[in-house]
């Protein structure tokens, strides 16, 4: 037995990156893997050696097992790592591996096999004594048949695609009228992400919480779990923010959960490492499985800081047929850690995905920082949208929240709208620091963590902006630009300041008197002094209140970006047509995003109303429906089903009713 010399990566991305720093850390050489979105990706530089597998699109390139395959025989790599996503849940890769003889550095096919449907998963754990949650998993699938047995759980319930993840395929439905559309959208998003449109019906648990363990198993028969992880702060059911342990747990209900994980795992005499995933009633503290997840999971990074262990280290060594590293009664818990997933996405348009260049990226010294991007680097249409994972690690909750809080006010970001700001809004909500969280927690303070001023810009910040922009103006972008302080000496200067600020036009006067500038307009008075500026900082004193923040001038898209307290705020030159377009009396919709057209629901000619669906559109991994702005008359419909369209591009044209 001895360690790899060499392994393929057959992933990108932050996972392709955490990896790889653990194997070459280890001198095991590394060969990744690459689509032509990703030429210049980080996971490409950091690796010994680099292939490219094909086109952009996932299903041209990282979902290719024979290529891939190819590419590690070709290079003499002895193993693969997946990752998460892709192929890591592909039993048929992992036969294949095996076939070729490289090792899968994952569980067997047959395991992988027996956890990758939701309903034969669970029936394996209830047979092997773990509670599952109550509903109907059988073969019938005639809709009739399913509705009743909805009716027989009782509402609410949810559908779930038996071969979804990753909060696809799965739609709660409240009340009966409602079932047959939902089980059409569930068949319909699972047949086309899975391929495979069954599905099962569950008890839907009131305000229960994520609750999953960390296991592993070896080739010789050993299993430990590494603890819980509590998931509960989700939106569309997918994780934003993620800690260990799982809080105020008693600790009969802490030692149940694991004693559970590591029956299942021995049950299934299961090999590397896994997540069981319960779901659990947050009064009576009642856990049910839910899934297993037959991978390194996305949140792994919590558990090894509160653990000590490096995980990918355990499955390489897994792997190359070492026992687990540690007994059970070694694996202690050390203080408190959390993840967020740091997404470009839009938390206040129904966290809808962003795409375009990152131009800055930093991140503090005081957390950890798992990532695929550097500033330069695309969020692309083609993968999730995820940017970074942020990790804090303290000495308790409470500690490991501040740490958190510091990370999110600290880190910098500019060039893509984030979920930054309404993570920051997590860490500074009461219940969420009163451990009072269960998965409806986003939902049920989303007024608090994204409010109506959410993405906007304050007194603060147009006194920036309009300082920036009147700096610019006086030193028409001279060189002089790198040099602070250098507006200081410019002589007396008065004018007015435009730009567009959330779909906004602003006009300021901005008139300098002696060393002071003073702001004025739009219910904004402000005095300005003692400044210096950059091209890429702004420090200044507003009415007193000293004030840094970061600033962006992306000049080819005419924005600057504006980063302050956590904030990124963006601001755009006007654009005179645009604004006399949408004067017009037209009501315009353009595709939000580049995607795919997967449903029409009107026509040329049609009446329609406000908010009725018009388009149902899939980027970025999700279903969107795009619904009418006015009351009007469909004037133009320029698109079909099955139709690719580019950002911006014109779906429908509604002529305002008479
Ligand atoms: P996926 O495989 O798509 O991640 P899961 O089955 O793991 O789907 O469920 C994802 C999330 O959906 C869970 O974390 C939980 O928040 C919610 N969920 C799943 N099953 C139930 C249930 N029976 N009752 C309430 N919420 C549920």
């Amino acid at each position: 037995m001895s360690m790899f010399d060499k392994i393929l990566i057959a992933n990108r991305g932050e996972i392709a990156c955490r990896i790889m720093q653990t194997a070459q850390q280890n001198g095991v050489i590394c060969v990744a893997v690459y689509s032509d979105a990703d030429q210049n990706a980080l996971h490409v530089r950091m690796a010994d050696e680099a292939h490219h597998i094909g086109g952009a699109a996932a299903a041209d390139s990282y979902l290719k097992a024979d290529v891939i395959l190819e590419v590690a025989k070709r290079t003499g790599a002895q193993a693969i790592h997946p990752g998460y996503g892709f192929l890591s849940e592909n039993a048929a890769f992992s036969r294949a591996c095996e076939a070729a003889g490289i090792k899968f550095i994952g569980p067997s096919a047959d395991a992988i096999d027996a956890m990758g449907l939701k309903d034969k998963a669970k029936d394996i754990m209830h047979k092997a004594g773990v509670p599952v949650v109550p509903g109907y998993q059988g073969a019938g699938q005639e809709p009739k048949m399913l509705s009743s047995e909805a009716e027989k759980i009782g509402f609410p319930v949810l559908i779930k695609a038996v071969a979804g993840g990753g909060g696809k395929g799965m739609r709660l439905v409240e009340k009966a009228a409602d079932f047959a559309e939902m089980l059409r959208s569930c068949q319909r998003e699972a047949k086309a992400s899975f391929g495979n449109d069954h599905v099962l019906i569950e008890k839907y648990i009131q305000k229960p919480r994520h609750i999953e363990v960390q296991v592993f198993g070896d080739m010789h028969g050993n299993a430990v779990h590494l603890f819980e992880r509590d998931c509960s702060l989700q939106r569309r059911h997918q994780k934003v923010v993620e800690e260990a342990p799982a809080p105020s747990l008693p600790p009969k209900v802490q030692q149940a959960l694991g004693d559970a994980a590591v029956k299942a795992v021995k049950a299934l005499g299961y090999e590397n490492a896994g997540t069981i995933e319960f779901i659990m009633d947050s009064k009576t503290y009642e856990f049910f499985f839910m899934e297993m997840n037959t991978r390194l999971q996305v949140e792994h990074p919590v558990t090894e800081m509160i653990t000590g262990q490096n995980l990918v280290r355990w499955q390489l060594e897994i792997a190359a047929g070492y026992p687990i590293p540690l007994s059970q009664d070694e694996i202690k818990i050390n203080g408190h850690a959390f993840e967020v997933r740091l997404y470009a996405e839009d938390p206040a348009t129904m966290f809808l995905p962003q795409t375009g260049i990152v131009h800055l990226f930093e991140g503090t010294s005081q957390m950890r920082l798992d990532t695929g991007i550097e500033a330069g680097d695309a969020i692309s249409i083609h993968y999730d949208p995820m940017v970074a994972k942020i990790i804090t690690h303290g000495k308790d909750r409470a500690d490991a929240a501040r740490l958190m809080q510091n990370a999110l006010a600290q880190t910098k970001l500019a060039g893509l709208k984030t979920n930054q700001e309404f993570l920051r809004n997590i860490f500074d909500h009461k219940s969420f620091l009163d451990e009072d969280i269960d998965t409806g927690f986003i939902e049920r303070h989303f007024k608090d963590l994204v409010p109506e001023t959410y993405g906007i810009a304050d007194k603060k910040a147009h006194s920036l902006m309009c300082l920036y922009k009147a700096c610019a103006v006086q030193n028409e972008m001279k060189s002089v630009w790198n040099q602070n302080d250098n507006w200081r000496g410019v002589g007396a200067f008065s004018r007015s300041i435009e730009y567009v600020h959330n779909a906004q036009n602003y006009v300021f006067d901005v008139c300098k008197q002696g060393d002071d500038y003073v702001i004025e307009g739009e219910n904004v008075k402000a005095n300005v002094q003692h400044s210096s500026l950059s091209v890429n900082e702004i420090k200044a004193v507003i009415d007193g209140d000293c004030v840094t923040a970061s600033v962006f001038n992306d000049a080819q898209k005419n924005v600057v970006w504006l980063l302050i307290d956590g904030q990124s705020l963006v601001f755009e030159t006007p654009d005179y047509d645009a604004l006399a377009t949408s004067a017009s009396g037209y009501g315009l919709i353009i595709a939000p995003m580049p995607g795919k057209i997967i449903d029409v629901l009107t026509k040329a000619g049609d009446s329609v109303k406000k908010d009725q669906p018009l388009i149902v559109m899939e980027a970025m991994k999700m279903e969107m429906t795009i619904r009418a702005d006015h009351d009007g008359v469909v004037e133009q419909l320029p698109v079909a089903v099955n139709d690719q369209v580019q950002d911006g591009a014109l779906l429908v044209a509604i002529t305002k009713s008479e």
